[in-house]
């Protein structure tokens, strides 16, 4: 059978496990409030508070003249004044001892019938209403004590519990003051139960008498005396195992025991919960990482990864940002060759300034050879400009792709410093293939120059100049408006082919060097790095924000508290 002490001890296991979780969980378990109550009632003087005593078997309540009765006196007057008024705000009595279960018992007013001198009129239905709302909860259990020198018909505690708890499931009937019976006279119709019928068996007491309580009489010698009267009791002999506070005692514990454990599936399944929760939050937040250097580095690279698979997923579609680029080549590219000054360049005038300088002291014969390449290198030189500004709008298109997916690879935000090592990483490789691909495409112009297209000349000489008929110019023409206008119009073809083939080349450049490039080769150089670092040089690459790393601190000890908290309540499910 159950015992006060082996009650005791799951209670305390399972106190024990809330309170951790209770003081380290913030938000708390609400398993302590579904955890059943103990309340007396009872008429005035039926001996509620002695019952309570004797049940935990220690002095404590309100009765008799401990220095405690005084105390709650004084705290009762002063919220009520001096009116003998109730008051239902419940006065807190801790005991600490590792040898009291931390449940609550309810020691309430009597019930009464008539208001004394100096009380309300409502008193009685007050009295009634506050002890109503304690017992009518489902987890309070019921002490239902009855007077025995009392007609059982008129007990109010049954009335009551009757009312609150009509299966009579958590009502414990109670038959105090059996010693103050009239003589001639017992309870036994009471006691077994053919009076007044309960769920549960009825349990005859002997209490201290007030005479006692004056000479102070210890509870233990109380318990004693008490089982020698019901050993030794004519009527009672035969119930003597059934009767006593410690009988009363142990059914109380019992029942507890019993009402405890059906609480523990759902303890459990609210601690499996919050474990879930707690899980799932340090998979947003992060694992801790191992603290060697093999697995630091493992973590670094996997974290690059993750950032290098978001870059490529920008720029091969999926995330948006790579189709600026093509934007680029598109639009942004024809449309800066097409302001190009040519016109100015290749005017008739400017044509005649560039054709003479180059012909000097001797004008050109057939063909100003001299004149229309260095007309043609000059048109040429102005393709570098929308040439590097096209390395330069997709430099910019890719870093800030590098921003968007660092700032996208969640894993990373954990790691700040990681995070802005892998960015500084990722832009510096950048600059070098924007480097070498400026490099290209100045190269492609540059080429142009250095290399005519000779068909393009052969196929203009075929053809006969219209004005002056299969006649060679003669020299009084060199320098006449239709010739210049002539040279510049075969310099403008000349200079629109080499346009329309860089519109095609410089894209191609482009995607070579920085493209490609990024999405073959933009961590490579931070892999070298990180390979020959040490173990403490690593360990500061994982530096954590501050905040976060607390967090995952107490979450982790959280979850270790409810996964013991859990195996405790667990091994108290299983033990009995
Ligand atoms: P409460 O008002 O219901 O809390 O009753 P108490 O526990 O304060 O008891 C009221 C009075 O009855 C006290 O003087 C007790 O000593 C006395 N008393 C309670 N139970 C018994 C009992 O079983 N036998 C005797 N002789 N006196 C009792
Ligand atoms: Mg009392």
């Amino acid at each position: 059978m159950a015992t006060m002490e082996s009650l005791i001890g799951l209670v305390n296991k399972i106190q024990r496990a809330c309170t951790v979780l209770g003081d380290h969980g913030g938000e708390g378990l609400s398993l302590w409030e579904a955890l059943p109550s103990v309340a007396v009632v009872g008429g005035q003087s039926s001996g509620k508070s002695s019952v309570l005593e004797s049940v935990v078997g220690r002095d404590f309540l309100p009765r008799g003249s401990a220095a405690v009765r005084k105390e709650i006196a004084d705290e009762t007057d002063r919220i009520t004044g001096k009116t003998k008024a109730i008051s239902n705000i419940p006065i807190h009595l801790s005991i600490y001892s590792p040898n009291v279960v931390n449940l609550t018992l309810i020691d309430l007013p009597g019930l009464t019938k008539v208001a004394v001198e100096g009380q309300q009129e409502s008193i009685v239905q007050d009295i009634e209403n506050m002890v109503r709302s304690y017992v009518e909860k489902p987890n309070c259990i019921i002490l239902a004590i009855s007077p025995a020198n009392q007609d059982i018909a008129t007990s109010d505690a049954i009335k009551l519990a009757r009312e609150v708890d009509p299966s009579g499931e958590r009502t414990f009937g109670v038959l105090t003051k059996l010693d103050l019976m009239d003589q001639g006279t017992n309870a036994l119709d009471v006691l077994e139960g053919r009076a007044y019928r309960l769920q549960h068996p009825w349990v005859g007491i002997v209490n201290r008498s007030q005479a006692d309580i004056n000479k102070n009489v210890d509870i233990n010698f109380a318990r004693r005396k008490e089982r020698e009267y019901f050993e030794h009791s004519p009527e009672y002999s035969h119930l003597a195992h059934k009767m006593g506070s410690e009988y009363l005692a142990k059914l109380l514990s019992q029942h507890l025991e019993v009402v405890i454990r059906q609480k523990i599936p759902s303890i459990i399944a609210l601690i499996n919960k919050t474990i879930d929760e707690i899980n799932a939050e340090l998979d947003r937040i992060g694992r801790p990482i191992a603290s060697d250097g093999g697995a630091q580095l493992y973590t670094i690279l996997e974290m690059c990864r993750a950032f290098d698979k978001v870059f490529k997923e920008h720029l091969e579609g999926g995330r948006p940002g790579g189709d600026r680029i093509y934007l680029v080549f598109d639009h942004q590219l024809p449309a800066a060759m097409k302001k190009l000054p040519l016109d100015r360049h290749l005017s008739t005038s400017n044509v005649r300034k560039v054709v003479s300088e180059a012909d000097g002291y001797q004008p050109h014969l057939i063909a100003p050879e001299q004149g229309i390449r260095r007309l043609i290198d000059g048109s040429l030189g102005y393709f570098k400009g929308p040439a590097e500004a096209t390395v330069d709008a997709v430099h910019l298109i890719l870093k800030e792709l590098v921003r968007k997916s660092i700032a996208a690879t969640l894993e990373l935000k954990r790691f700040p410093s990681l995070q802005s090592d892998i960015a500084a990483a990722a832009n510096n490789s950048l600059e070098r293939f924007r480097d070498e691909s400026r490099k290209t495409v100045v190269r492609l112009v540059e080429m142009e120059s250095t290399y005519l297209t000779v068909e393009f000349f052969r196929k203009l000489q075929l053809e006969p100049e219209k004005n002056t008929g299969n006649q060679p110019a003669s020299n009084s023409d060199r320098y006449t408006d239709n010739h210049l206008r002539r040279i510049g119009s075969n310099v403008t073809a000349y200079v629109g082919m080499v346009c329309d083939t860089l519109k095609n080349s410089i894209p191609k450049a482009v995607v070579h060097c920085q493209v490609r490039e990024a999405k073959r080769a933009l961590l490579n150089n931070f892999y070298v790095q990180i390979g020959k670092r040490e173990k403490d040089q690593l360990s500061a690459m994982l530096d954590e924000d501050p905040a976060l790393m607390s967090r995952r601190e107490s979450l982790s000890k959280r979850l270790q508290l409810y996964k013991s908290a859990r195996d405790d309540i667990d091994s108290v499910a299983w033990n009995r």
